[in-house]
C-alpha cells in the first residue's frame, strides 16, 4: 500500500485507490441524495465508490459518475467502481445476470471491481429478501467455488476487471484459494472493521494471501434497523479516540479512517452531508504515532454491527468461525 500514491495495487496488478466512498443509505434517505452526494464526492477528490446491487440507487450513482465525467471534472479512467452480486443471483447462472442489471442502471460497459456481497445464498427473485407466507427469509445453500467460476467468467467477458469477495472468512477465503482450477484469486475482501471490531487477524491472513483487505462501517455503521438491531454502542464517542484527534487537531471519524489505511487497509466512508464527505478527504497529512495506534488497538471489543441474521444456522454463514 502506498499512502503518498494513494492507491494499492491489486493482485492482478489492477491499482485500488485507498479510501473509498461508501452509498449505502437506507431507504428513508431519498435517492436524490446519492446523485448529489456521489458528485460532491468526485469534486473534492475519491476516485473509488463502493456500490451495490443491493443499495437500489446505482441509476443515480452512474447518473453522477457520467455527470462528472461530461463536465471535464474526472474520466472513466480515473475511477474505481465497485459493484456487488446480491444474496438472491449466487447461483453460478443468476451471477451474470445480477451484474448486468448493474451496469445497464449504470449507464457503464464495465465496472473495476465485482464482489459475492455475502457468502449466504438467497432463493432467486426479485425481492431483495425473500419470504415465506410466515416472513421468514428464504436462504439457499450455493457451492461458492461455482459462484465464483461464474464470477471469473464475467471478468473474461470484460464486464468487469477485477473479482472479489465480501463478509467472507478465513476458510471461505481458504476454499477459493485451493479451489483446483482457480483462474483468478480475490483481489479483495470486503468486511466490516472499526474501533470496536478491528479484525487483526484477518487482516494479517488477507496480507499474507495478497488479498486486499477492505473495511467498510469504519466510521459506526449506518446503522440501518433494516440490518442492525437497535441500541448498538457507537464508538465516535469514546474518549481515547477523542483525546488523540484533539492531539491531531481532528475529529474522530478522520483518526478512525486514519487508523485503518496506516495499518495497511482500505477504507470506505459514507457521507450523505458535504462537509462529512470533504472531512473524511482530509486524512492523507497527518500520522498517528505507534503509541496511538496502540491506544485504538485497545479500544477493540469484537463487536459485529452486521449480524447478517438471515444467514444464521446456513453452512456458508461466515461469522461463527473465530475469523
Ligand atoms: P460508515 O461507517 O462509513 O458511516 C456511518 C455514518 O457515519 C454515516 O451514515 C454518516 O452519516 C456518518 N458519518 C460520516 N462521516 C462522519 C464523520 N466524519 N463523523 C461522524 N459521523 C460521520 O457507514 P456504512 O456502514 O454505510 O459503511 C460505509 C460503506 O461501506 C457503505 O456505504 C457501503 O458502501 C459499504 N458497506 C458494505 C457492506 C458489505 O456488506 N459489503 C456493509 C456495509 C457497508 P451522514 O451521511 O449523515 O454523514
Amino acid at each position: 500500500m502506498d499512502l503518498k500514491s494513494r492507491c494499492v495495487k491489486l493482485n492482478d496488478g489492477h491499482l485500488m485507490p485507498v479510501l473509498g466512498f461508501g452509498t449505502y443509505a437506507p431507504e428513508s434517505v431519498p435517492k436524490s441524495k446519492a446523485y448529489e452526494s456521489t458528485k460532491i464526492a468526485i469534486d473534492v477528490g475519491y476516485r473509488h465508490i463502493d456500490a451495490a446491487y443491493l443499495y437500489q440507487n446505482e441509476v443515480e450513482v452512474g447518473d453522477a459518475i457520467r455527470a462528472k465525467i461530461v463536465d471535464g471534472t474526472v474520466k472513466r479512467e480515473d475511477l474505481f467502481y465497485t459493484t456487488k452480486v446480491w444474496c438472491t443471483f449466487l447461483r453460478p447462472d443468476l451471477v451474470r445476470q445480477c451484474l448486468e442489471r448493474s451496469l445497464r442502471k449504470l449507464g457503464l460497459d464495465c465496472v473495476d471491481l465485482v464482489l459475492i456481497h455475502i457468502p449466504v445464498a438467497l432463493k432467486p427473485g426479485e425481492e431483495i429478501l425473500p419470504m415465506d407466507s410466515s416472513g421468514k427469509i428464504l436462504v439457499e445453500t450455493v457451492d461458492l467455488c461455482q459462484t465464483w467460476e461464474a464470477l471469473e467468467k464475467c471478468k473474461d467477458a470484460g464486464l468487469t476487471r477485477s473479482v472479489g469477495v465480501s463478509n467472507f472468512n478465513r476458510r471461505q477465503l481458504e476454499m477459493i484459494l485451493n479451489k483446483p482450477g482457480l483462474k483468478y484469486k480475490p483481489v479483495c475482501n470486503q468486511v466490516e472493521c472499526h474501533l470496536y471490531l478491528n479484525q487483526q487477524k484477518l487482516l494479517n491472513f488477507c496480507k499474507s494471501k495478497d488479498i486486499v483487505f477492505v473495511a467498510y462501517s469504519a466510521l459506526g455503521s449506518h446503522r440501518d434497523p433494516k440490518w442492525i438491531k437497535g441500541g448498538c454502542p457507537q464508538f465516535l464517542e469514546e474518549p481515547v479516540l477523542n483525546d488523540i484527534a484533539k492531539k491531531h487537531n481532528r475529529t474522530p471519524g478522520q483518526v478512525a479512517l486514519r487508523y485503518q489505511l496506516q495499518r495497511g487497509a482500505v477504507v470506505l466512508a459514507k457521507s450523505f452531508t458535504e462537509k462529512r464527505i470533504k472531512e473524511n478527504f482530509q486524512v492523507f497529512d497527518f500520522t498517528l504515532t505507534p503509541e496511538d495506534m496502540k491506544a485504538l488497538d485497545g479500544l477493540n471489543k469484537d463487536f459485529r454491527y452486521f449480524k447478517i441474521d438471515f444467514g444464521i444456522g446456513n453452512p456458508n454463514y461466515p461469522f461463527d468461525d473465530e475469523y
